[in-house]
């Protein structure tokens, strides 16, 4: 019986916190606060037991804290944006309550997104005797602890990991994103990067594609990108080589992209327009659909997973593991599509696990340096079964 205070009221705040409402045995007492109360309460509306509401501005450390310390939660799941997860870890840190987020932090101004300043709460929170669980949504997140499953169950040493993330899902407009479009397009714009041999390599953005057969999708292109579980999987994957991120975008939304960006309108730098300073970015996250109003549109289905190569009991073994989730029954369950939905039901089964003592520890964790096993065993029935397929070691289905 305890207390999560749930920061943020968008797709992926609606998803949370419908979740835990589901599970009134762990949440008894469930608080979502934003920087829109408003937003809040329609969540709230949509629920079939009742939860307290909050305005909160999470970049105020003082506000956070005195909003902690009136609610006094034993769990804090943060799925605001990027930009306040220190702020929130401070506060945390300041009132001695469990930290969990789903996004390293991005700095406002900077179209860069890393774990350095997260990391560097580590004795803070040691000392502290707090903990603080970084990227447990999809992908940071269910992808990291497959790695770390796939490390402690199924190889001797992991060489090559890829992770794909496959959307097939279709929500009728021409362009829009599945969730914030300002962080959205500022990872799909930046350069491509991945890790080998111990080093960064960069490619142009979106200039290495390939095509993949996903099961209950088909045949995509996925292109290589840079994303935020690779920095800390390259430090927690004994033996790793290599590691790529790849995700799936149709030519669709290809072409309008690269006109946006022709038109300058993915740049984050201010301009002045009459008397106004706006950033390009900002102004089209106003005018692209809200990513929480394409939950009743969107049809079909996602399939995020990764692929392991490596050694057990001295043969090479390579197998791909995934979850395949459909973007119409997430909606009928939790009234969000499933990037939100993949995103959210992670979240609280980290927060569970860290109420129930079974995740626990003193400092900063990526989810892959917590055990696998427990959460692996509670995450279908959360809503996110997964499965194992062992794939040919000598075929290279990303050649
Ligand atoms: P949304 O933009 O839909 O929602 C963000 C929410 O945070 C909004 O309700 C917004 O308030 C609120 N918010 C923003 N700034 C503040 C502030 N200063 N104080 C209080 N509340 C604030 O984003 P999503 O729900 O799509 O994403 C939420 C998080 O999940 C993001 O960090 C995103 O990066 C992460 N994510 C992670 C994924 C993963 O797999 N790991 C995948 C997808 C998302 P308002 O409504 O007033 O604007």
């Amino acid at each position: 019986m305890s207390k999560v205070l749930i920061i943020g009221a968008g797709g992926v705040g609606g998803v949370v916190t419908h979740k835990c409402a589901q599970h009134p045995e762990v949440f008894s007492e469930i608080m979502l606060a934003s920087r829109t109360e408003a937003k809040c309460q329609a969540i709230a509306g949509q629920l079939d037991r009742p939860i307290q509401t909050a305005q909160v501005d999470a970049d105020n450390v003082e506000d956070l804290v005195a909003l902690i310390e009136s609610f006094k939660p034993d769990v804090l799941i943060h799925v605001a944006l990027p930009y306040q997860d220190l702020t929130i870890m401070e506060a945390c840190l300041r009132t001695g309550v469990p930290y969990l987020d789903t996004a390293n932090y991005e700095h406002p101004d900077e179209a860069k997104f890393e774990y350095k300043e997260q990391w560097a709460f580590q004795d803070r929170y040691k000392d502290a005797g707090n903990m603080a669980t970084l990227g447990c949504g999809f992908d940071p997140g269910m992808t990291n602890i497959y790695c770390a499953y796939a490390q402690k169950n199924l190889f001797d040493e992991i060489h090559r990991i890829d992770i794909l993330d496959a959307n097939g899902g279709d929500h009728g407009y021409p362009f829009a994103t599945n969730f914030n479009p300002e962080i959205n397009i500022r990872e799909i714009t930046a350069k491509g990067r991945y890790w080998e041999k111990g080093e960064w390599k960069e490619t142009d953005p979106l200039a290495v594609k390939r095509q993949f057969d996903f099961d209950g999708i088909g045949e995509k292109d996925i292109y290589l990108l840079y994303h935020e579980e690779m920095e800390s999987l390259c430090q927690n994957i004994k033996g790793l080589e290599r590691i790529r991120f790849w995700m799936t975008f149709s030519d669709k939304y290809i072409t309008h992209l690269k006109v946006l960006e022709n038109v300058g309108m993915t740049s984050i730098e201010p301009i002045k327009v009459g008397d106004t300073e706006i950033s390009p970015l900002e102004f089209l996250k106003a005018v692209l659909p809200d990513p929480a109003s394409l939950g009743p549109r969107t049809k079909g289905k996602t399939n995020i997973g990764i692929i392991a190569d490596g050694i057990k009991d001295g043969k090479r073994r390579k197998v791909h593991i995934y979850n395949i989730c459909d973007h119409e029954q997430c909606y009928a369950e939790v009234k969000s599509q499933a990037i939100s939905y993949t995103t959210g039901v992670p979240a609280v089964t980290g927060a569970m696990l860290m109420l129930e003592g079974i995740w626990k520890g003193a400092g900063v964790f990526n989810v892959e340096q917590l055990d696998p096993d427990p959460f692996m065993a509670r995450i279908g029935e959360m809503g996110l079964p997964w499965q194992v397929v062992e794939l040919d070691p000598d075929h290279d289905p990303l050649a």
